[in-house]
């Protein structure tokens, strides 16, 4: 059996109902194969792949809080530090009812590349509870927040582990947890990123990953001698992804028609008004549905859908293994020619093979989405220089961070004779940074 075969057989034993992160592991590690196969032996005596598909810690905890009724409630928490060889253990927290170990330990696992790749001194962590943000009052929300720091505080801090916002953790939920870890320390520095402005946050970090994402296409349309310049694209999503990556588009001259929540989705024949979108999720915090209400050109579906409309390139923003096969075939059949993952890992497998056997552009969050966290990297250097940067100063260097990750993710895949699969790409070139960090560190 070849050593990568054996190492997912193995993963698949000792992990029994953690489907997606088989799932994740077999992505990665089957598209190292033209690498690990040039050095199979050396890096099975290593236990390289064993060490990779590992992680470092995993700290589960309950959370009881009280709701408005004065009754206590209990919800899991969990802080997964997978791989630290890069530098800290970094990645968000997550709140959501779909919230367990499997998701988590994928999460951390595609983490630990994308902040490789990245080029900042980052590991990759992924933590959250199955706490549901949605329909509680802002007093419920604050008392988890402020239960769940109680029980993480002791194992996260500057230089150990730093963990920022994922769905249904934004400035809010980060500006909540943030003050109960310095009434914990009597410290806050940089220990958590996504802050609020007036705790230390970064401007543009809230834009980052849907402005970091288009970016990467806009350099992967660039390679193309293409632009954005007329597209028509939709976005899946409606939250702080999806807002910001149809900002971007809109703003380099893309028309973004569609977009969705978890209820439904919406048609706007003349494009998002992304103010009123704004005001809808981010002020209001409504469903969808009120946008077409509130928009004579746009229509409001119930249930999955979006990727029906038709566009050139479309933006799975939403949430993992949204897009199925089905989904693909019928962007595939209406043209479009370009699927820029915001999520991570947003496309199954097979909607992923048959995307590229299509001659589709694919782009894997784990290289596309990575404008957040390098955003919160430039967050961490703000911090500990004591400063605040100008968002255009920010918005500079993200940019730059995402053409250059672009660059390294195209390189990697010419270099192995795959030129345009920026699955293996991404991969080869993540991987390739833990293991020079993992040898020069001695832990193989
Ligand atoms: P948000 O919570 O802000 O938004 C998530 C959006 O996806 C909401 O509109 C939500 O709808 C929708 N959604 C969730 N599940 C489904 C579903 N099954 N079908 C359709 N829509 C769904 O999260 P983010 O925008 O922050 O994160 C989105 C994705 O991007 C996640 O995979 C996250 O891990 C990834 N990501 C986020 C980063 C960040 O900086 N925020 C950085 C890198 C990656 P509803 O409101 O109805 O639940």
């Amino acid at each position: 059996m070849k050593y990568i075969e054996e190492v997912i057989e193995k993963v698949k034993n000792e992990n029994p109902g953690e489907p997606e992160f088989l799932q994740a592991v077999k992505e990665v590690l089957e598209s190292l194969e033209p690498i690990i196969a040039m050095n199979e032996e050396k890096y099975r005596s290593q236990k390289l792949l064993e060490k990779l598909v590992v992680p470092n810690n995993i700290v589960k905890f309950d959370v009881k809080w009280m709701d408005d009724n004065g009754v206590e409630q209990t919800n899991k928490g969990y802080r997964v530090q997978f791989n630290n060889a890069v530098g800290v253990y970094k990645g968000g927290l997550r709140l959501h009812p779909s919230v367990n170990l499997s998701i988590l330990k994928f999460l951390a696992f595609e983490q630990c590349f994308k902040n490789a790749l990245t080029g900042c001194p980052m590991g990759g962590g992924k933590g959250g509870s199955d706490f549901d943000p949605k329909g509680k009052s802002e007093a419920e929300v604050k008392r988890f927040c402020i239960a769940f720091m109680d029980k993480l505080y002791p194992h996260i801090g500057v230089g150990v582990d730093v963990p920022a916002g994922d769905i249904g953790v934004g400035g809010r939920e980060i500006g909540f947890m943030a003050e109960e870890y310095k009434k914990q320390t009597g410290t806050l520095g940089g220990v958590l990123t996504g802050k609020p402005l007036s705790m230390g946050g970064s401007l543009c970090r809230t834009e980052a990953t849907g402005y970091g994402l288009v970016y990467f296409a806009e350099e992967m349309l660039k390679k193309r001698h293409d632009s954005f310049e007329g597209k028509t694209v939709v976005v899946s999503g409606s939250g702080n992804v999806a807002i910001y990556a149809i900002e971007k588009c809109e703003q380099l001259g893309a028309k973004v028609v569609g977009c969705c929540d978890s209820s439904g989705w919406i048609f706007d024949k003349d494009g998002i008004d992304v103010a009123l979108l704004k005001e809808i999720k981010e002020v209001k915090r409504e469903r969808l549905s009120s946008y077409a209400a509130k928009r004579p050109s746009a229509e409001y579906h119930e249930g999955k859908g979006v990727y029906t409309i038709k566009c050139d390139i479309y933006m799975p923003c939403a949430t993992q293994n949204e897009l199925d096969l089905e989904g693909a075939k019928i962007l595939v059949k209406n043209g479009c020619f370009a699927v820029c993952e915001g999520a991570n890992m947003p496309t199954t497998r097979e909607a992923t093979e048959y995307l590229l056997a299509n001659k589709v552009l694919f782009t894997p969050g784990k290289a596309s989405n990575a404008g957040g966290v390098s955003c919160s990297y430039l967050e961490m250097v703000q911090n500990a220089n004591n400063e605040s940067w100008p968002f255009e100063k920010v918005d500079m260097k993200l940019k730059e961070i995402m053409v250059n990750i672009f660059h390294n993710v195209d390189e990697a895949a010419k270099e192995v004779g795959q030129e345009d699969n920026y699955v293996v790409g991404a991969n080869i070139a993540g991987f390739k940074i833990i293991y020079d960090a993992m040898s020069k560190k001695g832990l193989l």
